[in-house]
């Protein structure tokens, strides 16, 4: 991967591929930091590094200051308010193998010597590093790490982590802030892929990229949907709060409130160094999340101050890289993959590999702009590995080992399954089946509208469905409520028993399906609307919009520019969520679904607030105006908050109101934060104990 070029001999030519290696390892960070957009993969971006690192340590004269090598990543987008790191946030050198880790730990021992050095490891979690300040124990700010100095403010979005505290458990301690890492679950990022396909945008190449792209985006509301989560694993100035080791600061982090990753260990020799690695690779795909190596630090503080920091990462830890999981197999077919919405999509089926802990034999190429990029041809020889150790993907073709034999793919102009025609929108990159009576779509529909995810009817899955079609008995989503015990009874299943007779579906089998779809007549709205497969309406748009007007047929009369005002929805969506209305096979469709007793309408309760305030004690002394003391005490329980009687050291917040007396006082003296009646209301207000209005004003008395 190197070209040869691993020991630079004369130095014109090295430094004339140092100032290749670097435009094109500016590129690529630009790409991956600033644009969430990688073209290659990290394992490559990592060689150019390393390349480019080697020369600079043959010649030393050549680092110039602007080397890529001599700082981290890319200088963040311009799209939030910079933020200047009071503490550098550093990046980990990188031990490629097991010899590379043992060539750290040996020369740790020698620059250590004579002193017992313990070892702190952890699981490095592959998401984007989130450094949060509390002020008095509340969260005051969150920010990228952007180039290492200047990272972006990112609070507002922040805030929507559910495993991000907003005030910690701890009593009040001035100035903390503490870095670790936010990611989303491999679970979360499949399902936000198959919705990025859905709607036919581009897809997240890694849970990485998606966490990234989550934290930076310009609606909070974005953010809070994507299923966020947190692992926080340092303190940026732990000295300070007397903590001397990388175990202690962890445990202060989990008493803090904070989510510490559980499979830490800390290693007295090299040889439980080595165990740790190689149990996490091994555990590495039954994680829900997705980890890219292990970081072994030295567990002692003091030795940290000892040991320093290159310009880029410290010395007193590294990180112990797996290797990529790619494997290489043949390419035999694209094979195209018809929608319910009639989106066509090619699919790459090749030889089965091993690859991440399951075999894989297919794998999406999304579109044919994807193809053409990617650069496969049928018959090659291509690279695979699961994007987020879950979803099968192409990386691309080893070119080198073509014969001349391989052909290039080309997107039918007929639809596969009906023949009909193919059309391809202009901003679109997905042409599409035009016949609404398409089969494969038809089939699509119906099994959407059973899925899980939207009406969830418990049996029926797609083999079911696709036999009832055949058998006349499934046009539309509306046929399943009308399906009887003695049409189902006996459906051919199209598989043979072990005698040699038809397998039938059973009464048991019959009267467990009526069963479930009866039950599915009663789902939320929002998986009506999901499931009734409205383009671009995936299950986020779906409990907006379900949230919004509270029935189908209201969503149904609004108008274009009505739709278009509801948070998450577009033009676009509004676009097609009318045209759906304006199809009157759908309202047909749709007044059969309620005359079949399909629940159309949400069932309006009060909202529960989201309870922001738990884990939080109040007291409330002297006379409120807006209300009297009971009012706020359940207004304050309402969001999750105790509410007491008397002033302890265990009280978060005091509110006095007008002749506030001894408990007053008593709040000074402990140093317990005092609001006035105008906080309180800010606070019942919004949910929250700091709204970003008024981060400044909210007193935090005498604490400190
Ligand atoms: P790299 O980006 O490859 O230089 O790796 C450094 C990054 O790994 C840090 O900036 C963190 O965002 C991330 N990381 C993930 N887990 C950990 C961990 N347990 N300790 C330190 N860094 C971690
Ligand atoms: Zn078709």
């Amino acid at each position: 991967m190197t070209d040869g070029f691993t020991s630079p001999a004369d130095r014109p030519a090295s430094e004339a591929r140092a100032e290749r290696l670097r435009d094109e390892i500016r590129y690529h960070a630009q790409r991956y930091y600033a644009l969430d957009a990688p073209e290659i993969s990290d394992a490559a971006y990592d060689a150019l590094v390393r390349e480019l690192e080697a020369i600079e340590a043959a010649w030393p004269e050549l680092v110039t200051t602007d080397s890529p090598t001599q700082r981290v990543g890319a200088p963040p987008s311009t799209q939030f308010a910079p933020v200047q790191h009071a503490r550098r946030m550093y990046s980990l050198d990188n031990a490629m193998d097991l010899g590379e880790l043992d060539a750290w730990l040996e020369r740790v021992e020698r620059e250590t010597a004579g002193r017992p050095c313990a070892y702190a490891c952890e699981l490095k979690i592959d998401g984007s590093s989130i450094a949060l300040t509390y002020e008095d124990g509340m969260l005051v700010r969150a920010a990228t790490r952007g180039d290492g100095t200047t990272g972006e403010d990112v609070t507002i979005n922040a805030r929507t982590i559910k495993s991000v505290p907003l005030r910690l458990l701890v009593p009040p301690i001035g100035h903390v802030e503490v870095r670790g890492e936010v990611y989303m679950p491999k679970e979360s990022f499949a399902r936000l892929n198959a919705e990025q396909d859905e709607a036919g945008q581009p897809v997240f190449a890694n849970p990485r990229n998606a966490a990234a792209g989550a934290v930076r985006q310009k609606d909070p509301a974005v953010t809070a949907s994507r299923d966020l989560s947190a692992f926080m694993y340092q303190l940026a100035d732990a000295r300070a709060l007397g903590i001397e080791s990388q175990h202690a600061a962890l445990m202060w982090l989990g008493e803090a409130g904070f989510r510490v990753n559980p499979d830490i260990k800390t290693c007295a020799t090299s040889t439980d160094v080595h165990a740790f690695c190689e149990w996490a690779l091994e555990v590495r795909n039954t994680l829900p999340y997705e980890i890219d190596g292990v970081v072994i630090k030295i567990d002692s503080f003091a030795l940290h101050d000892e040991l320093g920091f290159t310009a880029k990462a410290p010395r007193w830890a590294v990180a112990f890289k797996f290797p990529p999981e790619e494997r290489t197999t043949i390419l035999r077919e694209i094979r195209v993959q018809v929608g319910r919405t009639g989106a066509l999509t090619p699919v790459a089926e090749f030889d089965p590999v091993l690859v991440a802990g399951s075999t894989i034999a297919r794998a999406t190429l999304h579109n044919e702009d994807e193809i053409r990029r990617k650069g496969v041809l049928l018959g090659d020889t291509i690279v695979v590995r699961k994007a987020g150790d879950v979803i099968p993907e192409v990386v691309g073709p080893v070119e080198r080992l073509r014969d001349g034999s391989e052909r290039e793919w080309r997107m039918p102009a007929e639809c596969p399954s009906c023949g009909g025609a193919v059309w391809r929108e202009e901003d679109e990159v997905v042409p599409r089946c035009t016949n609404a009576g398409c089969p494969a779509q038809r089939l699509e529909r119906l099994g959407h509208w059973a899925s899980r995810g939207a009406l969830d009817i418990d049996g029926m899955g797609s083999e079911i469905v696709s036999r009832l079609v055949e058998g006349g008995l499934l046009h539309d989503v509306a046929d399943y409520y009308s399906l009887t015990f003695e049409q189902l009874v006996g459906v051919d299943l199209g598989r043979v028993k072990k005698d040699g007779t038809p397998q039938v579906l059973g009464e048991t089998v019959a009267a467990k399906l009526l069963k479930s779809i009866d039950a599915s007549r009663t789902r939320p709205l929002a998986k009506v609307l999901f499931g009734l497969g409205i383009r671009h309406v995936g299950s986020t748009v779906a409990e907006a919009l379900a949230a919004a007007y509270g029935s189908l047929d209201d969503l149904l009369a609004a108008s274009e520019e009505d739709l278009a005002r509801v948070e998450q929805v577009g033009p676009k969506i509004a676009e097609s969520v009318r045209a759906f209305a304006d199809n009157p096979e759908n309202v047909a469709i749709v007044r059969r679904l309620q005359t079949a007793g399909v629940s159309t309408a949400e069932e309006r309760r009060a909202p529960e607030r989201p309870q922001t305030l738990a884990g939080t004690t109040w007291v409330l002394t002297g006379g409120l105006e807006r209300f009297t003391r009971d009012e706020a005490g359940s207004a304050l329980k309402a969001l999750g908050a105790k509410v007491a009687g008397s002033v302890s050291k265990k009280t978060s917040f005091v509110v006095a109101g007008s002749d506030a007396g001894s408990k007053l006082d008593r709040a000074l003296e402990l140093g317990v934060p005092v609001l006035t009646e105008a906080d309180l209301i800010a606070v019942l207000d919004t949910g929250d104990l700091v709204s970003p209005g008024n981060a400044g004003d909210t007193p935090s008395g005498a604490a400190s």
